[in-house]
């Protein structure tokens, strides 16, 4: 799986609009469950995000047991890459419909405006 393929299961809202009611992207509620990247079904839960600094809140969605299987310090683990897939997400939505495969030239590509450097 990849980041960008990951991002794809991770829905949000933009912040800007708060009355915003219905996600910006919302992903189908029959994607995988982020953490055991099976099919979801129910009982699933919903965990919401708030970046730091983000320009958008972020939600995704995993069975409810796996998540409530996970120690808060595992919990916290994904929070943690989920928000550090803020910038995919933020790609992925300048990209049109079907571009998923242009994984390599994004490689290089200097992210203006960044100087942020994360390790791991
Ligand atoms: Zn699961």
């Amino acid at each position: 799986m990849t980041r960008r393929r990951l991002s794809g299961l991770i829905g949000y809202f933009d912040v800007c609009d708060r009355d915003q009611t219905t996600p910006t992207y919302d992903p189908s509620p029959h994607c995988q469950c982020l953490v055991c990247m099976r099919t979801l079904c129910p009982p699933m839960v919903t965990v919401s995000l708030m970046p730091k600094g983000g320009r958008r809140s972020l939600f995704f969605r995993a069975h409810k047991v796996c998540w409530e299987s996970l120690s808060d310090d595992g919990q916290r683990t994904y929070e943690g890459s989920i928000i550090d897939l803020e910038v995919e997400i933020e790609a992925r939505r300048l990209l049109p419909e079907g571009s998923e495969k242009e994984d390599t030239m994004s490689d290089k590509a200097p992210v203006e405006g960044t100087s942020e450097e994360r390790l791991g």
